[in-house]
């Protein structure tokens, strides 16, 4: 079997979900942009520090 005209392969982007095309062009992949890779990236950054540590108690929140 030959498929020689086969659409691109495409991927969501982890932090909305559009579809992005794996093609080189597509530097930020497979984020859509480089807003969703950063935001991504951060998230990720926050669920760390959540991961790992004991649960915040009341007493540790300070407020402003
Ligand atoms: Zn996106």
């Amino acid at each position: 079997m030959t498929s020689q005209s086969r659409p691109p392969a495409t991927v969501q982007c982890p932090n909305c979900g559009k579809p992005v095309p794996w093609v080189t062009a597509e530097r930020w992949r497979p984020f859509c942009s480089e807003r969703c890779r950063l935001i991504d990236l951060g998230h990720w950054a926050t669920e760390h520090w959540r991961i790992g540590g004991e649960p915040a108690s009341p007493e540790d929140q300070q407020p402003d």
